[in-house]
């Protein structure tokens, strides 16, 4: 596991706050949570939000500011910010401000908070929502002050993040799903198969939206295809055995 997750699921219990309680922060926009940055993952929703404010395509999103890998753990095609020079800066940093402030990924609009997905094994649909829980959490940080005091819900609020985040509650529960997939079939289907299959789920996941429309409608018929193809490929892989 991700050495930044297992100490998260080590300590959720200890750092975990509910909507509201209160915390004590004030960032002092010294900018140093842009630069030794490796780890700025984006979900569909921050890679439609961040190409919509620059007035681009996400394919051209990623082509200029990210990269995609598969994940070690999750074996899915995963998209980051491109760190850029020996201090490791996020590209989207400039003139020392965040030039996608009003569009800025979750994680970074969140900070210091952070959010993680709790479900119940078995309890979530297709649909992701059921059985789902968003647990948010504080670690501890050492940059800025403490002159502000805020709620959770004030700090989702002031940063346009929705307190009920059906999106989050099901992305999470369909990444889910695709990691089983992967894992099912991995080592099992030849390379060149495989290759096209995360193709397929990149392009689905990621870069299939128009930004001149609904994110969470086109997010849905995403989601609604891949399945279909995964089950599709469940049943072909199934009948062959
Ligand atoms: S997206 Fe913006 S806030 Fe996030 S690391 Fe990059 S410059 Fe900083
Ligand atoms: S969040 Fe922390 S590291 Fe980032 S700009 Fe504010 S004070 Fe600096």
């Amino acid at each position: 596991m991700d050495p930044r997750l297992k100490t998260i699921a080590e300590n959720l219990d200890s750092w975990k706050l509910g909507l509201d309680a209160s915390f004590q922060f004030h960032c002092t926009a010294c900018g140093k949570c842009c630069i030794d940055r490796e780890d700025i993952l984006l979900t569909p929703r921050d890679l439609y939000n961040a190409s919509k404010v620059l007035n681009m395509a996400p394919t051209e999103f990623v082509e200029t500011y990210c990269e995609c890998y598969i994940g070690q753990d999750s074996r899915i095609p995963i998209v980051r910010l491109k760190p850029r020079g020996s201090i490791k800066r996020c590209p989207l940093l400039k003139d020392h401000k965040c030039s996608i402030h009003s569009a800025k990924p979750a994680v970074c609009a969140l900070y210091p908070l952070g959010r993680a997905m709790s479900f119940e094994k078995g309890s979530y649909n297709h649909d992701g929502v059921a059985g789902g829980e968003i647990q948010y959490f504080i670690s501890p940080f050492n940059c800025g002050d403490k002159s502000e005091t805020h709620t959770v819900r004030e700090w989702l609020t002031d940063f346009n993040l929705p307190i009920e985040d059906r999106y989050f509650l099901s992305w999470h529960a369909f990444i889910s799903e695709v990691c089983l997939f992967i894992r099912e079939i991995e080592g099992k289907v030849s390379d060149k198969l495989l290759d096209t299959i995360w193709t397929t789920i990149y392009q689905l996941i990621y870069l299939c939206y128009d930004t001149g429309e609904d994110f969470m409608s086109q997010f849905e018929r995403n989601k609604t295809a891949l399945l279909e193809i995964i089950q599709k490929s469940e049943k072909e892989l199934g009948d062959l055995k």
